[in-house]
């Protein structure tokens, strides 16, 4: 497998941050109510319909959600896990 250089990639500073103040949680209308669902939930159930409802674009233009998806199938090798689970503990004792 070929891995790009980060020249190669055009990452732009918004997508980083914009990943930083990812919202824990999202807000979802339907019946005249309001609940909340997983960001990164494909499908949601109406709590009073029951009613499956569709959370995610899967446009042709990425979104934020599907970056941090691609992170976390990177972090399904376990290597790739337990270097992420270093990193964030370094990261968070820099708070
Ligand atoms: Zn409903």
């Amino acid at each position: 497998m070929t891995t790009l250089q980060a020249d190669e990639i055009a990452i732009a500073p918004e997508l980083i941050d914009a990943i930083r103040q990812f919202p824990t949680a999202r807000e979802v209308s339907h019946c005249g109510l309001t609940f909340t669902a997983s960001p990164l939930a494909i499908y949601a159930e109406c709590p009073h319909c029951g009613q499956r409802l569709k959370l995610r674009s899967f446009a042709s233009v990425p979104e934020i959600e599907d970056a941090i998806d691609a992170v976390l199938e990177w972090m399904n090798d376990p290597a790739a896990q337990a270097a992420a689970e270093a990193r964030r503990i370094e990261i968070a004792s820099h708070d």
